[in-house]
């Protein structure tokens, strides 16, 4: 399953989604993925479908009418997932927070694996983010690796015992 964490590090997709940002931090976005920063240069793919996505990219604080929309996008999202919160205020509430509508930082209600400062936040300090993000992204690879590693070593073992058995079985009938 090698090959399995080397395409997720060479091409993740990445789905965005704002959670009440003033839009500020999400024109910073589309300037990164823009030809002057080429975010696209990763590999990256903006997509928008949770189910293939492997970063998951939030701008804004929660706001009332946002969380159940951001921990369902988070729930749908397939292991391994990595959350980057791109902004202050998804990261504290940054200008937004103690506002009656708002409820702070998305970590909140989903567990956030980088903080890009910043408001906004510049392009270079969401690739630094992203880049952060795929190292992060094949670590979590690696984790769920190993427990397919060891399945494979146990299909190996049997196939070994059901040889043996053969080979008795046939030694039996002659
Ligand atoms: S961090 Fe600042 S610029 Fe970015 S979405 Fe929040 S308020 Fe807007």
């Amino acid at each position: 399953m090698k090959w399995l964490a080397q395409f997720r590090k060479k091409s993740p997709w990445i789905l965005h989604y704002n959670a009440g940002s003033c839009n500020g931090c999400d024109i910073e976005i589309l300037a990164a993925l823009s030809p002057r920063f080429d975010l696209e240069r990763f590999g990256i793919v903006n997509t928008g479908n949770p189910k293939q996505t492997d970063i998951f990219l939030v701008t804004g604080p929660v706001t009332f009418h946002s969380r159940e929309r951001l921990v369902e996008l988070y729930s749908q999202i397939p292991e391994p997932k990595v959350v980057v919160a791109v902004g202050a205020c998804t990261s504290t509430g940054g200008v937004f927070r103690g506002m009656y509508n708002v409820e702070d930082g998305i970590d909140r209600y989903i567990p956030v694996d980088v903080y890009v400062p910043g408001c906004a936040a510049s392009p270079q300090l969401i690739i630094d983010g992203i880049v952060q993000a795929l190292s992060i992204l094949e670590k979590k690879n690696k984790a769920i690796e190993k427990p397919f590693r060891l399945f494979g070593g146990i299909k190996r073992i049997g196939k070994k015992i059901s040889r043996l058995t053969m080979a008795k079985r046939i030694g039996e009938e002659k």
